[in-house]
Parts: structure tokens; sequence; C-alpha cells
């Protein structure tokens, strides 16, 4: 395929970057370095009108909606953080799959009073107990959360959970479900319309590439 104008794609390390390669690749893109072993920070693709951009997961939709990067991939988690100022969310990738859930420890007394949570999900937080009609102190933490309730630090916590072993290793359990998470497609805005050609021809692209990954996963059942 032939996609016309320059193109960048903001892309995290790890899952991310490990499941959206073949997507990437159905779509005829192939990255020239590996960013697992290189350390630079855009790399070459096959085309060489497409670049990828390398960043934080938490930092993709704020490079995209600056049109620092044109495109990107972001868990669904992250983008409900950031709020999708600036953003279309055009295609649903289907990776990266799992849940925001409220977790705590197994069979605690919790009590009446305020609870707090530990999270780096504040924004999701705030809304999901604000539904309930719930006020909560949230606590702001950036990795390790199943570690805020074995110590004190908080009545429960808010993280994605996918088979629940880390929960289960550390002696918590799953008590409500926010919302299903998977990975998707954001695009800025201008860019959408500024190179709509090369985007859309893109968006189509990786969007076939999801519908046959699907069929072929439901071919294997
Ligand atoms: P698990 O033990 O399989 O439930 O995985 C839970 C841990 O992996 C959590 O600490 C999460 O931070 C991380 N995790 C699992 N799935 C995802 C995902 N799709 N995106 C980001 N982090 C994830």
């Amino acid at each position: 395929m032939k996609f016309d104008g320059r193109i960048t794609i903001a892309l995290s390390k790890g899952r991310i970057f490990k499941d959206t390669l073949p997507l990437l690749s159905h779509a005829g893109i192939i990255p020239i370095d590996d960013p697992e072993t290189s350390r630079k920070l855009i790399l070459d693709t096959n085309h060489p009108q497409i670049k990828l951009v390398i960043i934080r997961a938490s930092d993709v939709p704020t490079y995209v909606q600056y049109g620092a990067a044109d495109l990107g991939v972001a868990g669904k988690d992250v983008l409900l953080e950031h709020g999708g100022g600036g953003l279309y969310e055009p295609l649903d990738l289907q990776i990266a799959k799992c849940r925001l859930m409220v977790a705590g420890v197994k069979d605690a007394q919790l009590s009446e009073n305020r609870l707090r949570i530990a999270t780096k999900f504040v924004n999701s937080t705030r809304r999901h107990f604000a539904t309930q009609g719930k006020q909560v102190e949230i606590i702001k933490l950036y990795g390790s959360m199943e570690l805020a309730p074995l110590v004190g630090l908080s009545d429960l916590i808010v993280d994605v959970v996918d088979t629940g072993n880390t929960l289960k290793a550390n002696g918590l359990m799953p008590l409500e479900h926010i919302s299903d998470i998977s990975s998707r497609l954001v695009v800025n805005k201008a860019a959408w319309k500024m190179k709509h050609k090369g985007i859309t021809e893109l968006v189509g692209a990786l969007s076939m590439a999801v519908k046959e990954r699907s069929t072929e996963g439901k071919n294997n059942d």
C-alpha cells in the first residue's frame, strides 16, 4: 500500500508495541529498528513517509493531542484519564485487553467512613465512586497499587486486571468492575483533516487487520 504524506505514529514499548506490530505489518508497515533493543526514540519504517515515536503509554494521548504525532495507540484506561480532548478514537484495536477494577483485601471489613482508594487512575476512580454517590479519598500512586491496602495506605485500590494473578498473589480480590479496557487508535483532529487521505488509508488498513485477526481467532477456536 502507498501512503501519501508524512505520518507519525506514537506507540509505547512493551505490550502495546508487541501487539500493535502484527497489525501494522498487516497494513504493510514494518519498523526498521526494534525499540526493545534500540535506544532510538524515532524509528524509521519500510515506508519513508511513516515514522514511529516511542514514548510512555500515558504520554501517547498528549503527543497526539498536540499534533507531535498524527496517530497513536493508547489503552482506554489512559484515554479515560486523559479525557480525549483534541483526539478522535476511530478504531478499537482489540489488543491489550483487561478490566479496570476496584479491588481489596479478601474478606476485609470496610469502614462505613470515607474510604481511601489508592490508584494511578484518579479521574476514572473519582467518576466511578461519584456515580455511586460515595465520597472517597483518592491517593495517587504511580505503580505497585497492590501494596497499598497490605500496608495500610488505603482501604481499596483501582487498577487494571488481566488474569487476576497479581491480585491473588497479594491476597487481594476484584470487587467491582469499572470498565472493559483495550487499546485504541487515536488520531489528532487537525491531522485527520490536513492528512485525510493518508490517515484514512492507514485507519482502513488497520481496521481490516483487526477484522482479519478476529476472524482468524474465531477459526482457531
Ligand atoms: P494480571 O496479574 O494478569 O491480572 O495483571 C495485572 C498486572 O499487569 C497489573 O499490575 C497491571 O498493571 C498489568 N496489566 C495487565 N493487563 C494490562 C493491560 N492490558 N495494560 C496495562 N497493564 C496491564
